[in-house]
Formats: structure tokens, C-alpha cells, sequence
């Protein structure tokens, strides 16, 4: 089997992120990215798109223009992780062999739980703005409705970008409001979780977004079936023995999909109890193969499953993974950081940023820029600032805002 120092499973945001990273440090390493896709997607973009804001082809480049130099493309899945052998199994049956592992392979959108769902993608009203295919539709139904009945649910937890689900929702209202016809419009919020978001100190800014559009927030309830000739969807509320299943009909239904790790990451040794990569929070080694780290969505931690964590995981793996590779112990650390710029309105945002714990962690000072309230400045950041951050900056290895800490820090 060909041996490298490093190699990395998925070429996503994370994956390219902490690739080009290392090759930073360590321009002479060997190191290859297994990555079937040969397209790479800015997925926080589709958000934007959804909302007529974005053309779908700024969120998307060939995946051989993100590999960075000094990185060999391996163009296929991995199908298999050997941690004991340090080696990985690929689709044409290959094997390949490391001295040091990062898997960066994503979450696993699990469009099949919900009967009916999958089938009518796209179709009869039903839309997504968590596949690129599908975010043009959402704009498409959103342009074209002017009554009837809205529905945008949010499945249980782990999901990425946990704040998307409502995002969708708060620009299509935005939009409706501005052709004057929300009223005309009965807009539903079918999330299976039990806040309207999942830190406290960001929900009354969303809170009065809801009360302004006029919202019907059902907490608790969860998209379990759709019939989408048929425009119904059937919702579980509550749970256990005292919950209850309630049908709506509607005319536009933004669905988010349950979300799990990919199977070969469930099915391999590497996996936690919920199917996610064991890592230690802090360092993101995993606790019984020091040489096999995680960053990403895949990773079995606790931030929010954003490209920003990644973005301040990627410098932190790298660090770590040199050091072991050197025989000396990972010094680097991870302090939960993730954030979800809430597109309350178009040309407003709600920019939560925090890390393990809800602990907030705002990136400016609050007189700069107050991510507890709706702000021009934080709508500029996403839509001008934070394409460019990620193309140029976090794919390329220039950790602008990302210095790793480090473990003295914290003792
Ligand atoms: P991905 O970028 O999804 O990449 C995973 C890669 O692994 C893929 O390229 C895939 O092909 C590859 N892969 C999968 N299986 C295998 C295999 N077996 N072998 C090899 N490769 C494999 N984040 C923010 O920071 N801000 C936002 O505003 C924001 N908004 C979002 C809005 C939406 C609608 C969505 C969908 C996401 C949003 N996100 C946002 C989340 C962000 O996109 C993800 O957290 C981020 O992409 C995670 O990076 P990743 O590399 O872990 O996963």
C-alpha cells in the first residue's frame, strides 16, 4: 500500500481547510485528500441563494481548484477505516497507509427518514436550501407565492448550521412582507427541538422576528411524512405516549432533513455512541488512536456544525497532528467556536457566535458589532465579506482569526 504522512478523508470546507494548513507548516509533507466529489460547495451560501441574494454558481468551484498545492487528489470514496493498520480502504479496493489520519468527511443529510420526502424534491411546492440543486427553487416558490400556507420545519438535533432552518424562513417572510402579502400568507415553524435556538442570549432578537412576520413557532413538532401531490405534511408533536401526530396541508414546504454521521463512520472503530468521530474536545485527537484526529461536522463534538468551527479547527488539527507526527504532545487547542449569522431580514443579521458550553464568543467588540442584534454591519460581513474569508483565506491556509490556543492557557 502507498504510505503517506498524512492523509485526509473528505475534501470539504474542513477537509481542504486543514490540508492546506499543514502544507502551510510543512510545505515537504506527503500528504493526499480521498474525495470522490469533483465539485466543492460554500455551503453557508445557499442560504443567500434561496433568497435570490446569490447566483448558485458563486457557491460552487471545481474541486481540483481548492486542492492546494502540494496535496495528491485521490478521486474516490473511502470505504473503510483501519486505525489499528493505519490504513484506509477506498472504492476500487485499494488500500492506502498513513502515519497520521484526519477525517473530515461531513454529515450525512438522511433525506429517506421522512416517507414521501426524497420523491418530491423539487416538485409540488417542496424545497430545500440544504442541496444545491434545490436552493434556486425555494427563491423560485418564494417569488411566486402570494397566499396560502408556508411551512419550514427543522428536524431534532445534530443538524448543521442549526440556525438555516429559520434563515430560509425569516428572508422568505422578508420577502413576502416587502410584496405585501404576508399577510395573505399562514406561515408555519415545525421545529422538533424545544427553543427557538439553541443559545438563550440570541433568542429574544428572534423572538420579535417571529412576533413581526406573524409566525405560527410550534416547538416540538417534527416532519415525519409527506405527500407532496397531495401538499400534506404530518407532524409529531410533543413525545412519547402523550404526543400526537396533526396534518397540514400547505403550498410551500421548506424541509430540513434528520442529519447522522456518514455510515462508514458509524460502522468504524472510530465512532462514539451517536456514530460521530470520538475526539477529545480540546485537542480533537481521538482518546485511543492519538495519530487519528476529526474536524468538521463529523466530528462527535458539541459546537455548532458550522464552516466557521471548522475554519478554527482546521489550524488547531494541524498543529496537533505535526506534533505527533514529531513525536512530541498536542499542544493546540479547540474552544467550541462556531457561528450562525441569522438572516432575519435581507440586509440584517443576528450573528450568534459561541463556543462549548453556549459560551458566547463574539469575534468584535459589541460596540463594533452587537451579534445579539439584527445589524447592517453583520448582513455586510456574510454577504461580502465572509465568501472571500473562506475562498481566499481558510482554503488557502491564511488563518486570519483562527490562532489556535493553546493548552497552557487554560490551566
Ligand atoms: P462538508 O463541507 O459537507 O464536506 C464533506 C466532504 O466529505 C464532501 O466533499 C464529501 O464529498 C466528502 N465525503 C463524504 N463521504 C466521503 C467518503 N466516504 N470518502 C471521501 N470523502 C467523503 N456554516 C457556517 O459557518 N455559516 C453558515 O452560515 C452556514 N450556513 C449553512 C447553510 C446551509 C443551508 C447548509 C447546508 C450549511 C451551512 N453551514 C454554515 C454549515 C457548513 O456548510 C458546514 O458546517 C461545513 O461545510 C462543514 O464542513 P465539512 O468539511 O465537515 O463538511
Amino acid at each position: 500500500a502507498k504510505r503517506y504522512d498524512v492523509v485526509i478523508v473528505g475534501g470539504g470546507s474542513a477537509g481542504i481547510a486543514c490540508a492546506a494548513s499543514i502544507l502551510k507548516r510543512r510545505p515537504d509533507i506527503s500528504l493526499a485528500i480521498i474525495e470522490p466529489s469533483e465539485t466543492h460547495y460554500y455551503q453557508p451560501g445557499w442560504t443567500l441563494v434561496g433568497a435570490g441574494v446569490f447566483q448558485p454558481e458563486a457557491t460552487r468551484r471545481p474541486m481540483a481548484s481548492v486542492i492546494p498545492k502540494g496535496a495528491e487528489w485521490l478521486r474516490q470514496e473511502a470505504l473503510a477505516l483501519h486505525p489499528d493498520e493505519q490504513a484506509v480502504e477506498l472504492a476500487d479496493g485499494s488500500r492506502i497507509a498513513y502515519r497520521g489520519l484526519v477525517v473530515a468527511a461531513g454529515i450525512k443529510l438522511d433525506w429517506n427518514a421522512i416517507p414521501g420526502l426524497a420523491g418530491t424534491l423539487g416538485e409540488h411546492g417542496v424545497t430545500s436550501n440544504y442541496r444545491y440543486d434545490l436552493a434556486p427553487y425555494t427563491r423560485d416558490l418564494v417569488q411566486t407565492l402570494r397566499n396560502g400556507v408556508a411551512l419550514f420545519t427543522q428536524p431534532p438535533m445534530p443538524i448543521k448550521c442549526a440556525g438555516a432552518p429559520q434563515k430560509a424562513m425569516y428572508l422568505s417572510c422578508h420577502a413576502w412582507e416587502r410584496e405585501d402579502c404576508l399577510g395573505a400568507i399562514d406561515v408555519e415553524f415545525h421545529n422538533a427541538g424545544a427553543a427557538l435556538f439553541g443559545v438563550a442570549d440570541y433568542v429574544p432578537a428572534l423572538m420579535r422576528y417571529i412576533e413581526r412576520y406573524g409566525i405560527d413557532l410550534r416547538l416540538g413538532s417534527t416532519l415525519i411524512e409527506v405527500d407532496g401531490p397531495g401538499r400534506r405534511a404530518v407532524f409529531r408533536q410533543g413525545a412519547g405516549e402523550r404526543s400526537q401526530t396533526c396534518e397540514r396541508r400547505f403550498d410551500m414546504l421548506h424541509a430540513v432533513p434528520p442529519q447522522v454521521a456518514p455510515d462508514f463512520i458509524a460502522n468504524s472503530a472510530l465512532a462514539d455512541a451517536t456514530g460521530f468521530v470520538a475526539v477529545d474536545p480540546a485537542t480533537l485527537a481521538h482518546p485511543r488512536w492519538p495519530n487519528v484526529f476529526a474536524l468538521g461536522d463529523v466530528a462527535g463534538t458539541s459546537n455548532a456544525k458550522t464552516a466557521a468551527a471548522a475554519r478554527k479547527q482546521a489550524p488547531v488539527v494541524a498543529v496537533n497532528l505535526l506534533a505527533v507526527l514529531d513525536s512530541t504532545l498536542p499542544w493546540a487547542t479547540y474552544d467550541g467556536y462556531g457561528s450562525c449569522p441569522l438572516t432575519v431580514e435581507r440586509g440584517r443579521i443576528v450573528l450568534a457566535e459561541f463556543g462549548y458550553g453556549g459560551k458566547l464568543l463574539p469575534s468584535f467588540p459589541s460596540w463594533l458589532l452587537d451579534g445579539r442584534r439584527p445589524t447592517r454591519r453583520a448582513w455586510f460581513l456574510k454577504d461580502r465579506l465572509l465568501p472571500p474569508i473562506y475562498w481566499r483565506g481558510m482554503l488557502k491556509g491564511r488563518e486570519w482569526l483562527a490562532a489556535p490556543g493553546r493548552r497552557d492557557d487554560e490551566q
